[in-house]
């Protein structure tokens, strides 16, 4: 065994061979791959090594499609077969809703390069007869579906890797990591130790044991899975071709040939979790005792759907354990201030994610970035809140909700409520429909007197749209108060914060009293970040941010940060806020304060802090409504007092409480891009519309070059607002945008745009279609309906509102 590497990949199944091998693809040769057992034996070699593109994530999807055609590559290297069979696939739809959350999936995929198409169902019988066609309103095939011999695929990526340098020492257990002062490890196994670099969490079932010997608990949890084979079925031993992959969704169903039989399935409802606190370490190469009352329902489904299984009867049921993450996608990254560590777990799908997930990982160490937008994969996106009983109650749900419809209104109810802040009982009381972000609760809408304060799912306009409506009416016209605690906010002080932000930052540095919109980039000019900046003082700086992006924001600053003179502390809960917007914001807000609020003495973007009454806070004169507004913060304390003060003041003014709905709606009228949906690590500063925001003649800055090149080039898509030909049915991101009868872009959100009373989207084009007087068509729900592009925004264009 060597006794330094450069990398120590931890675990032998599919995820840790593909990591080794990309990265031995990479050019690092210096590579070990350590695995306790036989490679497989955690809970990749009973796997029924299905494969599929679709993902609710387009990012997702795209590593998917990355993985799939990966494995004639990792067979030519390795001389290993992977047991490839493409037989397509085809998605069953037995509701109409079904078939609206499937005519998206195709939409998206069409920007994506996927071949998906619509059949009917005579086709479908055609192409699957063992399907009873009367259970079924729609189907989608898909030509790049199919299976995997699980052990041939693990065994071709470390072959392929071996071929390129790798070393795999199995039968080797790692016992502990040891870090040592310079940022290497010390991998302690019960063969002797491997000083390394870098170390790979890629220990599936044992991901946290490989987590806590760091001190992390890592977001993933196992749930048993039972598939069954069934004995011969004399249709599929007739017929000259396989059978297809099929998902039947009302059945939670997925089945492929296995033989001359069929494998079946399930994701039941009430799954059950398995070790759920720790994971026996002697467990290898085993299964769990099989419980048929647990799927009988989808059994039942199941045969009703296609009676020649149940004809057959059952050969043989699987029962087996894998992991899972909170939301059901992998856990990819390194993990913020823990120096070369990096983890890839909690893959549900090592079949169709494998690959993609040993690319962009592989490609993150070594270029130090991952090369595509994957934060749907980040670590990141869980906080410390995602705690091991947070975990397990999401898991389950989405374990239970696998193959159920994720309505883009829904908000889904497990492990909630958990963060509050002080004025979610008061806002509660007003009949708040809350959602969650990053743990936290926040208000979506309020629901007036006489109506439940619950929002329908639905792909179209919910019950929610009247009253919106209503408080985006406030805002334009009146004053509305919403709490705007969900944003990220971090307090950066020291002698060099602001030499250091402005090397962080593409924009000049505020002066004190004074705010500024500052993007970041990372060293190829993409998009990471988007900020919004005040100068509190000489040291002293206060940046706002998504609130979702908090930990993946920390791990860049951190990463970043110089050995002193600087210090940066995200404020979380610590400070909260309250912000009240529309014409009327400056009239309430100053009925409440001796200073000046006027124009001249606190114009747009000015910072300071003000005494509300007897409360201290920062006020930032900006909103994202677009309008005169105000953003208030305040030490955690004192958020009720300002939210009970602010509300009887409004009184007067006819305040209403508005929420993040509204929130969306005023944005788009304003062309607002929010962090996530038009901002994203694919795209330029200058692409995304935010070259006012972008100077180059100031310091040098973490992107300039890139950007400047992307500058000089002309940048090659544009983000643009479109005004869509109103169906009743509005864009929610992602559906393709059309011109000319060709696929040319995408949306990246959508919506009602209540005060101007049109339905809105913000979606990339090819830069020079941006100006393109007509010919746009934008598909949603399967309706490609025409839309328009807004040269300007749709809402006071010139902003003399916030500036007012
Ligand atoms: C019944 C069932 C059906 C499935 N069907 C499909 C399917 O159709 N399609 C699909 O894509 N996926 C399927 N899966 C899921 C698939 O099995 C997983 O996505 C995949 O196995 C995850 O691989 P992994 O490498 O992350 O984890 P694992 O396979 O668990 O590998 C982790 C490895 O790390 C090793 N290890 C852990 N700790 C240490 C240590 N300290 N030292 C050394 N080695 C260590 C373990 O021994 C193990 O071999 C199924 C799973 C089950 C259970």
């Amino acid at each position: 065994m060597k006794s330094h590497a450069q990398v120590v990949v931890i675990g032998g199944g599919v995820v840790g061979c593909s990591v080794l091998y990309h990265l031995t693809k990479a050019g690092w040769k210096d590579v070990v791959l350590v695995e306790r057992d036989e490679l497989t034996s955690g809970s990749t070699w009973h796997a029924a090594g299905g494969m599929h593109t679709i993902n609710l994530d387009p990012n997702v999807a795209k590593l998917q499609q990355y993985t799939i055609n990966l494995y004639k590559e990792i067979e030519e290297i390795s001389g290993q077969s992977c047991g490839v069979h493409i037989t397509g696939g085809i998605m069953l739809a037995g509701t109409e809703e079904r078939l609206d959350w499937l005519r998206q999936a195709h939409a998206r995929g069409r920007y994506l390069g996927m071949s998906m198409e619509f059949v009917s169902l005579d086709e479908a019988v055609r192409r699957f007869p063992l399907m009873e066609k009367k259970y079924f309103k729609g189907a989608l095939y898909d030509p790049i579906e199919g299976h995997v011999d699980p052990a041939g695929v693990t065994n071709a990526y470390a072959k392929a890797a071996r071929v390129q340098g790798a070393e795999v020492y199995r039968f080797t257990r790692v016992t502990a990591l040891e870090q040592f002062p310079d940022g290497s490890w010390n991998v302690v196994t019960e063969k002797g130790s491997i000083r390394a670099e870098h170390v790979v969490n890629a220990g599936g079932l044992w991901a946290r044991e490989v987590g806590r010997m760091v001190g992390l608990e890592l977001p993933v949890l196992a749930m048993e899975h039972q598939y069954l084979i069934t004995e011969e079925i004399p249709e599929v031993k007739a017929s000259k071709t396989e059978m297809l992959h099929v998902i039947d969704f009302e059945g939670e169903i997925y089945m492929r040939q296995e033989g001359t039989g069929m494998l079946m399935g399930t994701y039941e409802r009430r799954g059950v979790p398995w070790s759920e606190r720790s994971t026996p370490w002697n467990f290898t190469h085993e299964l769990l005792a099989p419980d048929l009352d647990r799927i009988a329902p989808s059994l039942e489904v199941g045969f009703k759907h296609y009676p020649a299984i149940e004809r057959a009867g059952i050969k043989k049921v699987i029962n087996g354990p894998f992991t899972f993450a909170p939301d059901g996608n992998p856990v990819v990254g390194p993990i913020r201030g823990l120096r070369n560590y990096w983890v890839a777990c909690g893959v549900m799908a090592g079949f169709s994610q494998g690959g993609g997930v040993g690319l962009a990982l592989s490609n993150w160490m070594v270029n130090g970035d991952p090369g595509f937008d994957i934060w749907a994969m980040d670590v990141a996106r869980f906080g410390d809140w995602a705690t091991l009983a947070y975990t397990n109650a999401k898991v389950r749900e989405n374990y239970s909700r696998r193959f159920r419809i994720r309505f883009p209104n829904e908000e889904l109810p497990a492990a909630r409520p958990l963060r509050t802040t002080p004025v979610y009982d008061r806002l509660k009381e007003r009949r708040a429909v809350f959602g969650v972000s990053y743990g936290l609760e926040h208000a979506l809408w309020f629901a007036p007197e006489g109506m439940e304060p619950v929002e329908e799912v639905a792909f179209r306009r919910s019950n929610a749209h009247a009253t919106v409506a209503e408080e985006c009416r406030a805002v334009r016209t009146g004053v509305g108060l919403m709490e705007t605690s969900t944003y990220s906010k971090y307090e950066v002080t020291g002698a060099g914060a602001e030499a250091w932000l402005s090397r962080l930052l593409v924009n000049r540095m505020p002066q004190q009293g004074r705010i500024v919109l500052a993007p970041m980039l990372n060293p190829g000019g993409k998009l990471i970040g988007d900020f919004t900046v005040a100068k509190a003082g000489p040291e002293r700086f206060y940046v706002f941010g998504s609130g979702i992006a908090e930990d993946y924001h920390m791990r860049w600053f951190e990463a970043q940060l110089p050995a002193s003179g600087v210090a940066i502390r995200p404020l979380r809960s610590e400070l909260v806020g309250l912000s009240v917007a529309g014409p009327k914001s400056r009239e309430l807000l100053q009925s409440l304060v001796a200073e000046d609020l006027s124009n001249d003495a606190f114009p747009f973007l000015s910072f300071r802090q003000i005494d509300i009454g007897m409360i201290p806070a920062k006020i930032g004169r900006i909103t994202f409504t677009g309008d005169l507004g105000y953003e208030i913060w305040v030490v955690v304390d004192y958020q009720r007092a300002l939210y009970d003060r602010i509300v009887e003041a409004g009184r007067e003014f006819g305040l209403r409480h508005f929420g993040a709905r509204a929130l969306h709606s005023l944005r788009l009228e304003k062309s607002f891009g929010t962090w996530a949906r038009e901002f994203r690590p694919i795209y330029g500063p200058f692409e995304a519309g935010l070259s006012r925001f972008v100077d180059l003649r100031k310091n040098d800055f973490i992107g300039r070059d890139a950007a400047l090149a992307e500058k000089e080039a002309g940048p090659k898509r544009r983000l643009v607002t479109f005004v869509v030909s109103d169906a009743g049915a509005d864009c929610i991101g992602d559906e393709p945008v059309w011109h000319e009868g060709k696929v040319v872009g995408w949306i990246t959100s959508g919506g009602y745009a209540h005060h101007v009373g049109k339905s809105v989207a913000l979606g990339y084009v090819p830069a020079e279609l941006a100006a393109a007087p007509s010919g746009f068509e934008i598909e949603i729900l399967g309706n490609r309906r025409p839309a328009a592009i807004a040269p300007k925004p749709l809402f006071d264009p010139e902003g003399k509102r916030m500036r007012g």
